[in-house]
């Protein structure tokens, strides 16, 4: 398998074994923003042709967690364990998290790691985070 379920949101990173997030690099105030916006730079208000793509390794320091139990989209199978993580320094995002919620602690750190979910046209990657197994414990 390797079409992503969202192209527009990340990419494998060499390996295939995590994922890359694709951020927007704004070129007039400097900051990342998540996900890319086609409508310029959510922090100073530049116009999206100031957005620089930015691949950025889909390091996050996890926040805090929830394990939904009832079906909230469709294609989410719960239980699902939902988080928030810092993906980039100040910039908090919902991330949905691979395994069940004793895999995970408050304040550790995360990886994007690729995830098979099958959707009506077959297999595709989607979007997860797990212990990063490179970090200090
Ligand atoms: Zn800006």
């Amino acid at each position: 398998v390797t079409t992503l379920e969202k192209p527009d949101l990340y990419r494998l990173a060499e390996g295939g074994r995590t994922l890359e997030l694709r951020f927007a690099r704004c070129t007039a105030c400097d900051a990342p923003s998540f996900p890319h916006s086609p409508y310029g730079c959510p922090r100073c208000g530049a116009p999206a042709d100031a957005l620089r793509e930015e691949f950025r390794d889909g390091r996050a320091t996890l926040l805090g967690f929830v394990t939904l139990h009832a079906r909230l989209a469709p294609g989410i199978e719960p239980p699902q364990v939902v988080g928030e993580a810092e993906i980039a320094p100040g910039l908090i995002e919902e991330v949905m998290l691979a395994g069940d919620e004793t895999d995970f602690t408050d304040g550790m750190a995360i990886r994007a790691i690729p995830h098979e979910v099958q959707r009506e046209g077959g297999a595709v990657i989607a979007c997860r985070f797990a212990p990063d197994p490179e970090a200090a414990p």
